[in-house]
């Protein structure tokens, strides 16, 4: 039994949070773990920025519907269900995800969440659990699964590693040299038809 585990942020939807900020016109958003290393520090800041401009979850879901999907994604989507199960695994958040599942045809996800307060408002962050990608991969193998996973960059490593066939996506230069263990693909032709041939290489016959 296959599963294909995808990436969701760089893979089939721009990166959520600079997306957002260009659309907004709120700079101060596009900061990501590169420039804030503490993740918690860097939410707790995006939570209150989108306090200070008043941006509630509906406002916020919103401009995500907007952005929709990577040109072709959902076509690549509904390609790999036919011939595999299919979970992304994203550290974004439920509740951001959700305009664009919709577009994606509500693939499986998991993720993180958040919490609004009573005038919708976003108050909290709730992290499902540590690594997660990678978990989640470790759980399949678990269960009997052949697991291919696919992703872009450093939050992806771990689960490409702990899969029995990683790929990179549409990498930053960085990620490529750092891990040349991983092909390289650069569209989703070149991705689907890597996932393909990862599944014959590691089935055993
Ligand atoms: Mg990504």
């Amino acid at each position: 039994m296959q599963i294909v585990c995808l990436d969701l942020e760089g893979v089939l939807v721009p990166e959520i949070w600079i997306e957002f900020a260009t659309r907004t016109g709120i700079p101060e958003l596009r900061r990501t773990t590169r420039d804030e290393p503490d993740y918690d520090k860097l939410m707790q800041s995006r939570l209150a920025i989108l306090g200070e401009h008043k941006l509630g979850l509906t406002d916020i879901q919103q401009v995500i519907a907007e952005m929709g999907p990577l040109e072709g994604a959902r076509a690549f989507v509904d390609g790999l269900r036919e011939a595999y199960q299919l979970i992304i695994l994203s550290d974004t958040f439920y509740e951001f995800a959700h305009p664009l599942m919709r577009q994606l045809g509500w693939p499986t996800l998991f993720c993180h969440s958040l919490e609004a307060d009573a005038d919708g408002m976003l108050v909290r962050y709730r992290l499902r659990m540590p690594d997660q990608k990678r978990e989640a991969v470790r759980r399949l193998r678990e269960l009997r699964f052949t697991v291919v996973a696919a992703g872009d960059s450093y939050n992806d490593t771990a689960m490409l590693g702990e899969a029995h066939a990683g790929i990179l996506f549409h990498p930053p230069e960085q990620v490529i040299r750092e891990f040349p263990q991983f092909p390289v693909t650069q569209s989703y032709a070149e991705l689907r038809a890597e996932i393909d041939k990862a599944f014959v290489a590691v089935t055993p016959t």
